[in-house]
């Protein structure tokens, strides 16, 4: 059994870190699609594909679950977003969202949908981690510690401080 999640995850954090563990006591192996792949250098998308590649990749190592990472481009045109999907990553039987619009374009595609809770929300959001990167704290703890490791290493904080 394979599942899905998509997400831009930038950065990848503890909240999705949580629903990865969550996940992987349901499936075997999990496709774990980058959006906004084609994104980097603002923002709302600081880390590019293979940077956020490596986030999971690293932070992931530990775990027992078998995960395939593919970067997915934006469209924006929802009509045939799963099909773009279907079209880069490997098969999946499920896909695992709370998104409402993700949800309904899954149920659309007649593919399994599970919805998934969110984990402290107020703190483990992208757009909070980057507005602490930006101020300079509050957001080593909300990431894994391979994430905050990758973010040092590609000087990430300068990056962010300088487009922000
Ligand atoms: P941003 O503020 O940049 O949108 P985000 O935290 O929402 O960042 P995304 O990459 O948009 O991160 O998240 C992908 C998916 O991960 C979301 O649709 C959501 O289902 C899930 N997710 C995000 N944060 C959490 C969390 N704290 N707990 C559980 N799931 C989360
Ligand atoms: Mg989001």
């Amino acid at each position: 059994m394979r599942g899905c999640l998509i997400g831009r995850f930038q950065p990848f954090h503890n909240g999705h870190l949580q629903v990865v563990e969550r996940i992987s006591a349901d499936v075997d192996e999990l496709v774990i699609g980058i959006g906004s792949a084609d994104a980097s250098h603002t923002v709302k998308n600081p880390f590019t594909a293979g940077e956020r590649l490596m986030m999971i990749r690293k932070t992931l190592e530990p775990y027992e679950i078998t995960d395939y990472v593919v970067p997915i481009e934006d469209l924006n045109r929802n009509s045939v977003w799963v099909s773009h999907i279907q079209s880069m990553a490997p098969r999946f039987d499920v896909a695992y969202s709370n998104n409402p619009l993700v949800v309904r374009l899954f149920e659309e595609a007649e593919i399994e949908v599970r919805q998934t809770e969110m984990f402290n929300r107020e703190d483990l959001k992208g757009s909070e981690i980057r507005d602490g990167i930006i101020e300079g704290e509050g957001w080593r703890e909300c990431v894994p510690d391979a994430v905050a490791a990758v973010i040092d290493e590609i000087d990430g904080v300068s990056r962010l401080r300088q487009i922000g």
